[in-house]
């Protein structure tokens, strides 16, 4: 599996950059994981939008699927140019129902539910759910293909099942929203000190953090997760890879 940052941004785009979104490669299938804001016009650097076989989202906040409307715009244009003769499935959970038949849009696009009880299986992927503690009905993402694992928390405070559920990863992706000054549990967010509890606990290999806050040095992210985490540890920027060896 190959994993690549197309956004990173907590609540919003940085110049130039994008909020949360990464692409997910394996065995020539194409998946977007999320899609936030200013999400297309950073995709291309990594993938044509033509070359997506799928997208999945963990939840309905603006910073996660905001670029869904220009996405299903791009899917219609190439239709209606003749280069795209297909349905793009969007797979999401179905807790909050308006927003997911939204993802259906004339033929370019089609909703595709995931359940969060139930393993999915897209393309050579097999990806487990797990429901998280976040304002907005949120899944946590298990991926999983060739005897590899990655994690993506999504947007979650430190829940205890996030454990287990990230145990043995080659790759945690966690979000890191807040300093360890800052209990993040009221905003449904995880601080430094979360993470590396996370990290440590589930003895994953390598963790990445993202969903990375607008303030502060993000620097300091790194020093107070590695207090508690002595693994291998990254910051996300846009078009940082990971690549199963
Ligand atoms: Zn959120």
């Amino acid at each position: 599996m190959k994993w690549t940052v197309v956004g990173f941004w907590g609540g919003h785009p940085e110049l130039g950059e994008a909020t949360t979104a990464y692409l997910l490669e394996e065995k020539g299938f194409r998946l977007l994981v999320d899609c936030g804001s200013g999400v297309l016009a950073q995709l291309p650097k990594y993938a044509a939008i033509s070359d997506l076989d799928a997208v999945i989202l963990s939840h309905f906040h603006h910073d996660h699927v905001a670029d869904i409307g220009p996405l299903q715009f791009a899917k219609h244009v190439e239709k209606y140019i003749g280069t795209f003769s297909g349905t793009l499935p969007i797979y999401a959970h179905q807790l909050e129902p308006d927003k997911f038949a939204g993802l259906t849009y004339e033929e370019a696009t089609v909703a595709k539910p995931y359940y969060i009880h139930e393993p999915l299986a897209a393309g050579p992927l097999r990806i487990d759910f797990l429901k998280t503690d976040h304002p907005a009905p949120c899944a946590a993402m298990r991926f999983q293909s060739g005897g590899q694992t990655i994690v993506f928390t999504a947007d979650t405070s430190f829940i205890p099942e996030l454990i287990p559920f990230s145990k043995n990863a080659d790759l945690l992706v966690a979000e890191c929203s807040l300093y360890k000054e800052t209990d993040g549990a009221p905003m449904g967010h995880m601080n430094t000190l979360d993470v590396g509890r996370l990290a440590k606990e589930a003895s994953v290999k390598e963790c990445l953090l993202t969903h990375l806050p607008h303030y502060g040095d993000h620097h300091d992210l790194l020093k107070e997760v590695s207090v508690l985490y002595k693994g291998k540890l990254a910051l996300a920027e846009s078009g940082w890879t990971w690549e199963c060896q």
